[in-house]
């Protein structure tokens, strides 16, 4: 039983942990990310990797999991939503530079491995996970092995359509009315912001007090009962309840694990209104699919990450 390494690469920074196979991170580092270049931060990367291995050779390999989409024919990042790191040979490079087997990933997927491996999934053969941050990512687990579509690009959960008539995707694509316009962190914001400039005397605008009227401060309302900031945060729990009911309906999963930052801070909101959706919408026994909160916190795309070289 060996070692991996993971490797959680954000838009701010860069986890690093060195991980038993039952998940117990053993070693950590964090850096910024320096994101001039992609270059830099594959640079980065095997500083990170060579000082965690420290001239180990039982490690079993290197997981890396990065905020964009995936090519796993050709090892690269197709495009990555906040870094420079659109062509990236990350694979080839990480590889060489390392001497280590290397495996790269998209970040929502690696959550959605760590918590079906080591989290609110675990003991299930079959989970979706949805990562609520500033967009919304997610991971499928069929049969206990990650799901990524044709060329490594799937499982984009965030872009399913909620409304064809709803507003354009806040995130990197062309659509309109994707989960994405509703339940991200992003969306709340936007969602506070129009809500305090229709009602500049109501409960939530009062509360702003000149700081900006955005999803922290729709939270920080809701968890003083303000019955206007628990609306707002309510409409982003059935929006979510409706993406779950064609989740439900697509792949049927044991489980539904909500994580991500803002899915986090707000799940005392959101959770229950998305179970009573997909209880009142979604066929049986689809509509008995439980709702969990993650458990794994901000470790579980290096947990994940790290657990890629086991899968083979
Ligand atoms: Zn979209």
């Amino acid at each position: 039983v060996f070692d991996t390494i993971g490797i959680d690469v954000g838009g701010t920074k860069i986890l690093a942990g060195r991980v038993r196979p039952d998940g117990l991170i053993v070693a950590r580092l964090q850096v910024r990310t320096e994101r001039a270049s992609g270059r830099g931060i594959l640079t980065q990367i095997v500083r990170l990797v060579r000082e965690l291995a420290a001239g180990d050779d039982d490690l079993h390999g290197v997981g890396v999991g990065l905020p964009g989409t995936i090519d796993q024919r050709r090892g690269v990042v197709v495009q990555a939503a906040n870094l420079p790191m659109a062509e990236a040979p990350a694979r080839e490079v990480l590889g060489r530079e390392t001497g280590l087997h290397v495996v790269i990933e998209n970040d929502a997927n690696c959550a959605a491995v760590a918590e079906h491996r080591h989290g609110a999934a675990a003991g299930y053969r079959h989970s979706v996970m949805l990562t609520l941050g500033t967009g919304v990512g997610g991971g499928v687990v069929i049969d206990d092995r990650p799901f990524r579509g044709a060329t490594g690009a799937g499982a984009e959960l965030g872009h399913i359509v909620i409304d064809r008539n709803g507003p354009p995707c806040p995130g990197s694509c062309n659509g309109h009315g994707h989960l994405e316009a509703y339940c991200s962190g992003t969306a709340v914001t936007l969602a506070v912001e129009a809500h305090v400039a229709a009602n500049p005397g109501g409960s939530v605008a009062r509360s702003a007090h000149g700081d900006p009227a955005d999803g922290h401060l729709a939270l920080e309302c809701a968890a003083n009962g303000d019955p206007e900031a628990i609306a707002l945060l309510v409409d982003a729990g059935n929006a979510l309840g409706q993406g779950l009911v064609t989740l439900a309906h697509a792949f049927e999963p044991e489980v539904f694990v909500i994580g991500g930052g803002f899915g986090e801070a707000a799940q005392s909101w959101i959770l229950e209104p998305a179970r009573r959706v997909l209880r009142a919408e979604a066929m049986d026994p689809m509509s008995r699919i439980p709702v969990v909160p993650s458990q794994l916190g901000g470790d579980a795309g290096m947990i994940g990450a790290a657990e890629l070289p086991r899968l083979g």
